[in-house]
């Protein structure tokens, strides 16, 4: 049986976190812990403290719901998120955004570089920005890099949609939110998006906002 890993702050404050049981709170754009970047996780848990915490990122993620979870969205400042996409979806919409259904995934340690120059332009939103969604242009495929939950080497490409999902959750381990990467001219309260801007792709968004799309 493995010991249990020494009892440290972040271990306290993560079983402090998980003591309730359940859904964790989600922290808002405007915490500063979604700004400073996160440590790599390097066993600071033991694996039964982070099957606990993953368990819980996953809860978390279905009751929002949303596609994909990083650590800093709970207030934790390890390198860890979760990412998983049931993509109910028209097939026009699976078409034009390769909206493809992505099963549950662990990525530790995950860092990613664009495949090829091709980007792709699309709204997005985030459960730490509740609201509103903006188009962004990103890499249309990328190389992630990492591990599993298990510290099992992960290198692979992700194109399409699911490739969207780890930019984005990378980004949260970095600090970064998707606004800094977005069209600014494109944002639109949820509202909005529903009423005007849910076409397969965000030209006519363009036009009437006025922002550019990648060619
Ligand atoms: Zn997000």
């Amino acid at each position: 049986m493995a010991a249990p890993p020494p009892r440290t702050p972040l271990v306290d404050r993560i079983e402090e976190l998980l003591a309730p049981g359940g859904p964790l709170p989600i922290v808002a754009a405007g915490d500063p812990v979604l700004r400073r970047g996160t440590g790599r996780y390097e066993g600071q848990l033991g694996p039964a403290l982070l099957a606990r915490f993953v368990e819980a990122l996953r809860v978390t993620m279905h009751a929002a719901p949303g596609v994909g979870l990083a650590a800093p969205q709970v207030g934790v400042e390890l390198r860890i998120a979760v990412i998983e996409d049931p993509a109910p979806v028209p097939e026009e919409v699976r078409v034009a955004r390769g909206r493809v259904p992505q099963p549950f995934r662990v990525l530790v340690n995950p860092s990613y570089e664009p495949v090829g120059p091709a980007r792709a332009a699309f709204f997005e939103g985030c459960l730490s920005v509740p609201g509103y969604q903006a188009v962004v242009a990103r890499p249309a495929e990328v190389r992630l890099t990492g591990e599993d939950e298990q510290g099992r080497a992960l290198d692979e490409v992700f194109a399409g949609w699911p490739a969207r999902i780890v930019q984005h959750e990378t980004d949260h381990l970095d600090g970064l939110l998707y606004l800094d990467r977005a069209e600014p001219r494109s944002l639109a309260a949820n509202q909005a998006v529903l009423e005007r801007w849910s076409q397969p792709t965000p030209e006519e968004a363009a036009r009437a906002l006025g922002f550019e799309l990648p060619h």
